[in-house]
């Protein structure tokens, strides 16, 4: 298999309460194609999280273990807690042609752009800063000072917007999945993706 049958690699990113836990879980209920990696977190379970399915739990020096191993894509610590993506899980998902997407904060969304410039990075956008308060403030399962600590990170996320290619908005969850899928679609369209697969067919043919 050649590189240009690759699958693509987008990250969705955004502030920390925008909903991109909630976009994300109604994608993966859409039948489309598209395959989700899952992360490894030191951070321990919520009520109702199962390992392997929501996370990887780990403890920190496991966490530590596979950066030394070189074994995750990119990795963020992050209100106190580690999360990255096992780099095996998306590289062999992209070589067998596949799409992925990963569902991360916006440190770790850089470090992939600078590994992986030909991803898709989009940005889920709040419709205002009172919405995101009310999501943070109403999630209700973090205590006082944490949420003020998500707060303040969350304004500091939403510079980072200028280094996206899409913004979408999470007006409504249906929506934005929406939108999101039209990306997908829109990125497998694009000219410089399509003129790859092209070429080669017709150098193919001259042979
Ligand atoms: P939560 O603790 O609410 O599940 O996640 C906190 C933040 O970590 C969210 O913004 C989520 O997108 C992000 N996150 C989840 N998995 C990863 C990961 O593998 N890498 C990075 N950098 N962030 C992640």
């Amino acid at each position: 298999m050649t590189h240009n049958d690759r699958g693509l690699l987008m990250v969705l990113s955004g502030p920390s309460g925008v909903g991109k836990g909630t976009v994300n879980r109604a994608l993966k209920k859409r039948s489309t194609t598209i395959q989700y990696s899952i992360s490894v977190t030191t951070r321990p379970p919520r009520e109702g999280e199962q390992n392997g399915v929501d996370y990887f739990f780990k403890t920190k020096e496991q966490f530590e273990d596979m950066i030394r191993h070189n074994q995750l894509l990119e990795w963020a610590e992050y209100v106190g807690n580690y999360y990255g993506t096992p780099l095996d899980y998306v590289e062999k998902t992209l070589n067998d042609g596949k799409d992925v997407l990963l569902e991360i904060e916006v440190q770790g969304a850089m470090q992939v752009k600078n590994n992986f410039p030909s991803g898709v990075f989009i940005f889920l956008a709040p419709p205002s800063l009172d919405a995101l308060r009310r999501r943070i403030t109403e999630r209700g399962t973090e205590t006082g000072h944490l949420i003020d600590t998500r707060l303040q990170t969350a304004r500091e996320e939403l510079d980072m917007m200028q280094h996206y290619d899409y913004v979408v908005e999470n007006d409504e969850v249906e929506l934005a999945c929406d939108r999101i899928e039209a990306i997908v679609t829109a990125e497998h369209c694009n000219r410089s993706r399509v003129m790859k697969k092209y070429t080669r067919l017709t150098e193919v043919d001259h042979k």
